[in-house]
């Protein structure tokens, strides 16, 4: 096999936001390591896109809410080339409901895949990327969501929160490693139409407010890649700890 030089990877690559940031980091020149956790046919895809396109990719099946796994996505980013860049965009939301309707197992659900795996994949990116673990530096990008300024009362206050949690990671994180060569910014996305929205049993969500939103209309997946492409590139040098709303002026307000 051959052994590419830069590699960012992407957490749930295969579809929506994440395939598309795939797209995206390709044009960078960089390997893209495409994660999927269950759907590998959607990751394959992707994988081939970006192979059509002249660019290399690898697929990476892995939960990012189990450390195992977590390490052994980065284990094959090793044996991909040297890692340059994470997205930190896997991500789920589940059905609209109120706080006092929650329950334990689904609360965890949330927090671990949404807050904790971002965590610990920042861990292990830190790791090799840090000039103080002997890395060259790179850069980190997390997803965070508008709702974390709306708080998505009688939808997902949960999901919410955890996004929340991502925008003070990002900023913490950014200043632990600003002597080291590593950037930590982050997007906070608006509605964007993807499969997300079905996931939470909300198929009509983004017809249904679309026409309240200031642009009238919902994002797509693209517009979001090309701002991680941006925080992810060395165009955005002097950037780090910032949080990006791509949101078509939803919730820009603090
Ligand atoms: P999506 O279309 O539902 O895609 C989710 C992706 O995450 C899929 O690739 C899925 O893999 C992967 N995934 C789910 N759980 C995972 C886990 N435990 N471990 C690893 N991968 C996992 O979502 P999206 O709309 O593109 O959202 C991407 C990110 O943007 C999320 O963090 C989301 O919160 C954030 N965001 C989205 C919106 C929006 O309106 N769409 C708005 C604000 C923020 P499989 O294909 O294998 O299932």
């Amino acid at each position: 096999m051959t052994h590419t030089e830069n590699v960012v990877l992407v957490t749930g690559g295969s579809r929506g936001i994440g395939a598309a940031a795939c797209l995206r980091a390709a044009e960078l020149g960089h390997g893209v390591l495409v994660n999927y956790v269950s759907n590998r046919q959607a990751a394959e895809e992707v994988v081939a896109e970006i192979e059509r396109a002249g660019g290399k990719a690898r697929s990476v099946q892995g939960d990012v809410q189990s450390e195992a796994d977590v390490l052994a996505m980065f284990a094959a980013c090793d044996d991909f080339g040297r890692l340059v860049g994470l997205v930190n965009n896997a991500g789920v939301v589940d059905r609209h409901q109120r706080v006092d309707e929650m329950t334990l197992e689904r609360l965890n659900r949330m927090f671990a895949i949404n807050l904790v795996g971002s965590f610990l994949c920042a861990r292990e990116a830190v790791k090799r990327m840090s000039t103080r673990h002997g890395g060259k530096g790179g850069a980190i990008v997390n997803l965070g969501s508008a709702s974390s300024k709306i708080g998505s009362g009688n939808q997902y206050v949960d999901y919410a929160a955890s996004k929340g949690a991502i925008d003070t990671m990002t900023v913490g994180l950014a200043l632990e490693v600003a002597t080291e060569g590593v950037r930590v910014n982050a997007v906070r996305p608006g509605i964007i139409d993807t499969e997300i929205h079905a996931s939470g049993g909300a198929p009509d969500r983004v017809a249904k407010i679309e026409s309240s939103l200031p642009m009238k209309r919902a994002g797509t997946a693209d517009e979001v890649a090309k701002a991680i492409k941006w925080l992810l590139s060395d165009d955005s040098s002097y950037t780090t700890g910032a949080i990006l709303d791509v949101s078509g002026g939803r919730a820009i307000l603090p």
